[in-house]
């Protein structure tokens, strides 16, 4: 069944199928479109679209299909033949495509949405070795959807979009280049992660001209015990006074000590300038981290917090964080990526960190 939105475009298909809120966020589809964007060549997309697949066998019956593209860049991907509830796996990463639409991929597909003349359509088309299948979207509302039964009849705050929001923190720029000490065992795989983050991390400060540069993994130590790990943890969240660094962290030598836990608890990355030295918290295997794209993007994000980056409101966001509700399982994708940092954080970063930066001796 079609219905007129609040906006004079048609209610999208599977709106009664799908949960109206995003399943990764708990936000409402129109708050999160109403974010600030990420790149103005996404603009013409971003908004909900819907239409019908053709058949595309041996994968798929003709279906309804809704797209919903974020101004960060991400777009949610709905079929007609998904359970309720999957959406929450569907969140891709899109690029600008030559055409000026936009493409993305997750094996074996390739995705693209290609604009049209008319503002209100465009083409999308998925294609894989063994099948491919097009069809004209059009653009639907998703916002009566969002209204939550009781606010039905007040009218939609559509004027006033959700500002992201930074939430403060005391962290100090390191005036060393801080020597990185792993804590973990020779063989845990999360080193990789580890180093692929401070690559991460200093590919970011060279690219906005920053004269600082996070040091290179000097070592590899002996885990630490996790009960110390888990306390620190707990204090963390609790807001209570945080321990001192565990005692046998106190023969390791480094700057910027990550724990690679066996143990299962909230990963934390404490922030320059408090403490001599920075200690990250990296806990288990266990979920949420166990979930696909998720441990990768905890890490980078924890050493966010040592160069001294805060937390802010996006869940489509690196450094999204508390007091927001965003958790690590917002990460889980599909496809590996680590989640976008924003202009802002940027800005913030050549701040504490400008191009003249020096070591202080
Ligand atoms: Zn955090």
């Amino acid at each position: 069944m079609q219905q007129e939105g609040d906006d004079g475009l048609s209610q999208c298909l599977l709106n009664d199928k799908f949960a109206p809120f995003s399943l990764q966020s708990q936000k409402p589809f129109l708050e999160l479109l109403q974010a600030p964007g990420t790149n103005p060549a996404l603009a013409r997309h971003v908004g909900a679209w819907s239409g019908t697949l053709p058949a595309r066998p041996p994968f798929a019956p003709e279906q309804a299909v809704r797209l919903v593209v974020f101004p960060t860049g991400r777009v949610q991907y709905v079929r007609e033949d998904l359970a309720p509830g999957r959406d929450a796996n569907s969140y891709f990463s899109t690029q600008p495509a030559p055409d000026g639409g936009l493409q993305w991929s997750s094996s074996p597909f390739q995705y693209t949405l290609t604009p049209t003349n008319d503002p209100n359509q465009a083409q999308f088309a998925l294609t894989a070795a063994a099948s491919s299948a097009t069809a004209t979207l059009a653009r639907c509302s998703v916002a009566q959807a969002d209204s939550a039964p009781s606010q039905q009849q007040q009218p939609h705050p559509t004027a006033t979009p959700a500002p992201l929001t930074y939430f403060e923190n005391r962290g100090q720029p390191w005036t060393k280049i801080p020597a990185v000490v792993i804590a973990g065992d020779l063989n845990n795989p999360r080193i990789t992660m580890v180093r692929a983050a401070i690559d991460y991390w200093n590919g970011e400060l060279s690219a906005i001209g920053s004269g600082f540069r996070v040091g290179s993994v000097e070592a590899v130590v002996e885990p630490l015990p996790g009960e110390a790990l888990v306390q620190r943890s707990e204090s963390i969240l609790g807001g209570q006074r945080v321990p001192e660094l565990p005692d046998l962290s106190v023969s390791i030598p480094g700057d910027m000590i990550v724990a690679l836990s066996d143990a299962n608890f909230v990963s934390y990355g404490g922030l320059p300038g408090i403490n001599t030295r920075v200690f990250v918290g990296i806990g288990g295997n266990q979920s949420p981290r166990s979930l696909p794209n998720v441990m990768p993007n905890v890490i980078t994000h924890e050493i966010g917090h040592a160069i001294g980056l805060g937390h802010n409101s996006d869940p489509t966001l690196l450094m999204c964080g508390r007091p927001a509700s965003c958790r690590p399982d917002d990460f889980r994708s599909a496809e590996p990526r680590l989640f976008p940092i924003t202009d802002e954080e940027r800005a913030t970063l050549l701040r504490l960190y400008p191009a003249d930066w020096q070591p202080s001796r």
